[in-house]
């Protein structure tokens, strides 16, 4: 059984088609964590978790729309409550859009780690241009499991992240041919550190790269680690579900 640990299949861009894909995760016997990001989109992963088993739901505020982060995160206190709920994010900081200034991601990030904190639920972190920040706030706020979600900073911080506990989030950039630090550290890292992920509709896997991305082509990801570690799909498949299970629960 696969578990994808990053999926946004509430998004009303998949409206109209969700009820086929739902049916391929079913056929497929996957596990999904439907992650939030804003209010809405926080509710509309929770009201499609409770109407089928194979969905669990991480509520968060998402760096790029942490601007009235307080009333928010009152929400996704109350809603982290509701028995799909599994973690808290994804949260984090993103440099690379400049929506939202620095200062203010950061109180989002720190205020969303240190609910986490409260109610012992794990932590999707989404990063991105900005590696030493997301670090720093996080050894000196959280102690405690979650996922670098598409993990995408250098070595030597992937070896820090997993040091704090975390894991590393594998996506579809594994599969891009100029991704050769990525896949170095794939290649490198304990497949016990790593687990696997789409981030649909986003970054799409090879062959479908540009391609609106679908929750279940986490089967290119899985395949494209096996090549790289030298393993068979069923080894890593089994690997990354069951550390998907010890992070964010769940029986296999
Ligand atoms: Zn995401």
């Amino acid at each position: 059984m696969m578990f994808n640990t990053h999926s946004h299949l509430q998004d009303s861009v998949f409206d109209g088609k969700r009820d086929e894909l739902i049916q391929d995760v079913k056929q497929l016997g996957m596990k999904v964590l439907l992650v939030g990001y804003t209010p809405e989109m926080n509710r509309a992963a929770i009201a499609l978790a409770e109407q089928h088993d194979h969905f669990v739901v991480a509520v968060g505020i998402h760096p790029n729309h942490a601007d009235d982060w307080e009333p928010q995160l009152q929400i996704v206190r109350e809603l982290a409550r509701h028995e799909k709920v599994v973690a808290i994010g994804e949260c984090g900081l993103d440099y690379h859009w400049d929506t939202v200034d620095k200062h203010t991601q950061q109180a989002a990030f720190v205020a969303q780690l240190e609910l986490a904190t409260e109610l012992q639920l794990p932590i999707v972190v989404h990063m991105r241009k900005a590696m030493e920040d997301t670090y720093a706030i996080l050894s000196s706020t959280y102690q405690g499991p979650g996922v670098m979600h598409c993990y995408s900073g250098d070595a030597e911080y992937a070896k820090k992240f997993i040091e704090l506990g975390l894991h590393l989030g594998i996506g579809g950039p594994v599969t891009f041919k100029n991704a050769t630090e990525l896949q170095s550290i794939v290649a490198t890292t304990d497949l016990r550190h790593l687990l696997v992920e789409t981030d649909d509709p986003y970054l799409a896997p090879t062959p479908f790269r540009g391609q609106q991305n679908i929750v279940t082509h986490v089967q290119y990801v899985i395949e494209h680690i096996a090549l790289i570690k030298q393993l068979d799909v069923a080894t890593v498949t089994k690997a990354t579900t069951t550390n998907a299970m010890q992070v964010f629960g769940g029986e296999s």
